[in-house]
């Protein structure tokens, strides 16, 4: 008997006698057969890995080979291109890392079935409203993590730039508040690990690509996220950063080259001036100080320039929308990386998911500068960047000045009308992300000395006008940075997601009577914009302001809908003659706040400081 083990195990591949692996990474640790790009680069992280030739034995699920083995400078690593033919199989193959003709280290590498339908997926759009979170502030369903051993920072609750123990848990637990609310789509900002000792909380110093910080949860608590949003009929955006990582990602203490990130004699920050890109006269040292000076001292400069570097942020992209059936994604800081390979990325993408949207944080002040970055451009150096969708910072700029002046001739609502007028610029001005605030400005209440008409104006303004709507955390609930301004208070926690809160803002009685109020307006017309194609896809039409008075028309060939926004001191009562060449087709209207119906549409009235919003019947 002892002697038939021993001729089996000389018959068996060498590699199952391999010593216990050393190698510490692979990434990415497992994929998929069924993409049409049949190419895969695993990135091998170990001891000396480099002195190993690399084969494939034992059950190979067909159709698969090395095409090529790369090292870079740094002996501990190697880059392994692999060819999914078109017979490979899912299933597991091993990975055999040889020297001197012994097996020294092994790793069993799995290529799953992707889900059926996965590239088919439909993404957010139009019909669509985005809600956006931050993990650590919305709630914490799962007080266990909120330290974890090891980690570099715990929770304190005092510090507003500290970690406060939000978590996926939290999230999940409050589905059906966001259901209720109405909106239809999460962005929370990254949850991959931070492991860094301050400001780990926000997300954007990623120190593990393919691991969800513990103290959000698992990989597979996301995955379940994604999956209960869907049973919901939600959908779920993962928030990518390709311009930078964490100063404590595994990586920096061992990087693979000179040239992994952007290096520089001393600490160089970017010059944040990112119309330096489409600038036609930018000099070089503006370029790069722009393009490969450091985000932040705890942020370097991932360089897009090194292929392996390219393929590893492509690769990631995909990994995150395979692994946990993402619908879309938005991209940090999209003009800093370099735009070559930004561009490279989001054709990939939209080669393995022809309807994926992806919208790019092109955060410049003017239409022409953000339109530069829109998938489609006709842009004079020929650039295109095949990102679907951006965010309408300009118009973010102008919703904030926008009720605070005194109406002039260049001045108060004339600043929507001038932006939306230049929407000329933009391949797809209706997939521009619009908002009135977000994680990184000013609350818009601190913006407007906490006028609540004026949150409601921009709100009715978002949700009406053209574009896919987005909506911070905790403007339903009127929240405010308060005195104490910065980052931090920003995002501040909603009350009652934590154990021992005074009152829970979750529920109506929780809330006090101007926060349902608000809440409930919102609601109304989150929900009433559900069932609006004109609101979501129709064509808009609009007309000059006159005497603070903004009037325009949603429509399609089903309904129309009139706003009209009263950005003046008193009450008005308008004349709508002008309007004609629109209403001529109506008799009367309803209001779609309160229900109230309109049987004279000649002469409307409209209270100080508010919007009208009429579904106008034949
Ligand atoms: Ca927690």
């Amino acid at each position: 008997m002892k002697r038939v083990i021993l001729l089996m195990a000389l018959l068996l591949p060498a590699c199952l006698f391999a010593a216990p692996a050393g190698i510490d990474r692979v990434e990415p640790p497992f994929w998929w057969t069924g993409f049409k790009n049949t190419n895969l680069q695993i990135m091998i992280h170990g001891k000396d890995i480099a002195n190993t030739t690399v084969s494939i034995t034992g059950s190979n699920p067909g159709g698969l080979s090395i095409i090529k083995v790369h090292t870079v400078g740094n002996p501990n690593y190697l880059f392994i291109d692999l060819k999914l033919g078109a017979s490979a199989k899912p299933g597991v193959f091993k990975l055999c890392f040889s020297n001197r003709g012994q097996v020294v280290e092994s790793y069993n590498y799995e290529l799953k079935q992707r889900k059926p339908g996965s590239a088919g997926r439909k993404s957010f759009d139009n019909s669509d409203v985005i809600y956006l979170i931050m993990p650590d502030r919305f709630a914490n369903g799962d007080i266990t993590n909120d330290n974890i051993a090891g980690m570099k920072e715990n929770v304190d609750r005092s510090k507003p730039d500290s970690r406060h123990g939000g978590d996926i848990k939290g999230i999940m637990d409050h589905l059906d508040y966001l259901k209720e609310l109405g909106v239809t789509t999460l962005w929370m900002t990254p949850l991959l690990e931070n492991d860094q000792p301050v400001y780990s909380y926000h997300g954007y110093s990623a120190t593990d690509f393919y691991k969800v910080d513990p103290r959000f949860g698992t990989n597979d608590d996301y995955v379940k996220l994604g999956d209960a949003l869907h049973q919901k009929g939600m959908k779920l955006i993962i928030d990518q950063v390709f311009n930078h990582c964490g100063s404590e990602h595994w990586w920096m203490k061992d990087l693979p080259s000179d040239d992994w990130i952007n290096q520089w004699p001393e600490f160089t920050r970017s010059t944040y001036r990112a119309g330096s890109v489409s600038d036609p006269y930018v000099s070089a040292t503006d370029s790069i100080k722009f393009n490969r000076g450091w985000f932040d001292k705890t942020m370097p400069d991932l360089n897009q320039r090194n292929p392996y570097m390219k393929n590893y942020l492509i690769q990631n992209s995909i990994w995150w929308m395979e692994y946990a059936s993402i619908d879309g994604i938005r991209q940090d800081t999209y003009p800093y990386p370099f735009k070559d390979m930004m561009s490279e990325w989001g054709k990939r993408m939209l080669e393995e998911y022809p309807n994926l949207n992806i919208v790019g944080e092109c955060w410049m002040n003017y239409p022409a500068t953000v339109a530069y970055w829109q998938k489609g451009s006709k842009n004079l150096d020929g650039f295109n960047s095949n990102l679907p969708s951006v965010f309408d910072f300009p118009l973010h700029d102008a919703l904030i000045q926008a009720f605070n002046e005194k109406e002039g001739w260049n001045t108060g609502i004339l600043r929507l009308y001038e932006i939306i007028a230049q929407d000329f610029s933009y391949p797809k001005p209706m997939d521009l992300v619009t908002f009135a605030d977000n994680h990184d400005v000013n609350r818009y209440l601190d913006t407007q000395n906490d006028d609540i008409r004026k949150l409601k104006m921009a709100m009715a303004f978002i949700l009406t006008t053209r574009g896919i709507p987005e909506i911070f955390y905790g403007t339903e609930l009127l929240m405010t940075t308060g005195a104490d301004k910065g980052h931090g208070t920003i995002r501040r926690d909603v009350p009652g997601g934590w154990q021992g809160d005074s009152r829970n803002a979750f529920t109506a009685a929780g809330r006090n009577d101007p926060e349902n109020d608000m809440y409930n307006m919102i609601h109304n017309l989150l929900h009433y914009r559900k069932s609006s194609t004109a609101l979501q896809t129709g064509k808009l039409l609009h007309f000059v302001p006159e005497d603070g008075i903004y009037t325009y028309f949603r429509y399609n060939s089903q309904s129309t809908v009139m706003v009209i926004m009263n950005n003046n001191e008193e009450q008005k009562t308008l004349e709508t003659g002008r309007y004609k060449e629109v209403l001529k087709n109506f008799s009367s209207g309803r209001e779609i706040c309160n229900g109230k119906y309109i049987t004279d549409l000649s002469k409307l009235t409209i209270p100080s400081k508010s919007v009208l919003i009429i579904e106008l019947k034949h």
